[in-house]
């Protein structure tokens, strides 16, 4: 599989939407911190992350952030909400009208929903331009017109106290950058699930999968399983081969396939 690649961009530059309720907190600020984080914890995920601005000071004109996720799977601008009633507490994903980012923007809201314990669930919403059939929002735009789905996810509300002061906490965003960048590995299923493989005990009379792996392992190590090869089935020609195979190896000779005699036919150490 081609490796995913991401665009992440920082909602606003410079010192910008400081909140009415929390005035140490700036968007600009948090959005800064926050994409630096996801971008660390997406490339522990083996994702290629490149991002918009170089410096927090540098202003960029909105399409042009879309734009600059030519060649990526995603687009993703990091913000925080702003409304007039305090009360409000809720995070949204704003995702493309085409419907091109809807089951992530959905996911993404639901993980900062429970990530900050906001008041009001989260919601994934698009919304179309008033003067023709595009976005309403220029960064999805740009990411659009470059075939990317792009995404502008608002981690609630900076005029709720709640919110703001959750925000501006240096180790929540950690987490808050965790947990996003899981769901977003398991969106593009680039986690790596563990390999499980089960080794029954086999004696004769046995059959099925682990038995066809005993034979190739023994006729692979010179031990004839008889004319009918790998077939599944352990039979006296299979327990025969396993016997001389336990005499050469120094184990039991009891043609029972345990997991000493597995261990020695993968050659893995039993811990
Ligand atoms: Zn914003």
């Amino acid at each position: 599989m081609a490796k995913i690649k991401i665009c992440l961009d920082a909602g606003h530059y410079s010192k910008y939407n400081q909140s009415p309720v929390v005035p140490e907190y700036y968007e600009s600020d948090m959005a800064w911190k926050l994409h630096l984080k996801l971008k660390k914890y997406l490339e522990e995920y083996g994702i290629e992350v490149i991002t918009t601005r170089t410096k927090q000071k540098k202003d960029m004109k909105l399409t042009a952030r879309g734009k600059a996720a030519k060649g990526c799977d995603l687009f993703m601008s990091i913000h925080s909400n702003a409304a007039t009633k305090e009360s409000v507490d809720y995070p949204v994903a704003f995702v493309p009208i085409d419907g091109s980012a809807d089951a992530l923007g959905e996911q993404l809201a639901k993980c900062i929903e429970q990530t900050m314990g906001t008041k009001q669930s989260g919601r994934s919403m698009s919304r179309k331009s008033e003067k023709g059939n595009w976005d309403y929002y220029s960064v999805i735009n740009g990411a659009i017109s470059v075939g990317v789905p792009g995404i502008i996810l608002e981690h609630s509300f900076h005029t709720n106290i709640k919110a703001a002061k959750w925000l501006l906490v240096d180790s929540n965003l950690d987490k808050i950058a965790r947990a996003e960048a899981e769901v977003i590995a398991r969106y593009f299923k680039t986690i790596k699930e563990p390999v499980k493989i089960e080794l029954p005990e086999l004696i004769l009379g046995s059959e099925g999968e682990a038995v066809k792996t005993l034979q190739l392992l023994l006729i692979g190590k010179g031990y004839s399983c008889g004319s009918t090869g790998a077939d599944g089935k352990f039979g006296n020609n299979t327990s025969n081969a396993l016997k001389s195979y336990q005499k050469d190896n120094k184990l039991v000779v009891d043609a029972c396939c345990g997991l000493k005699s597995w261990a020695s036919l993968l050659g893995i150490k039993i811990i």
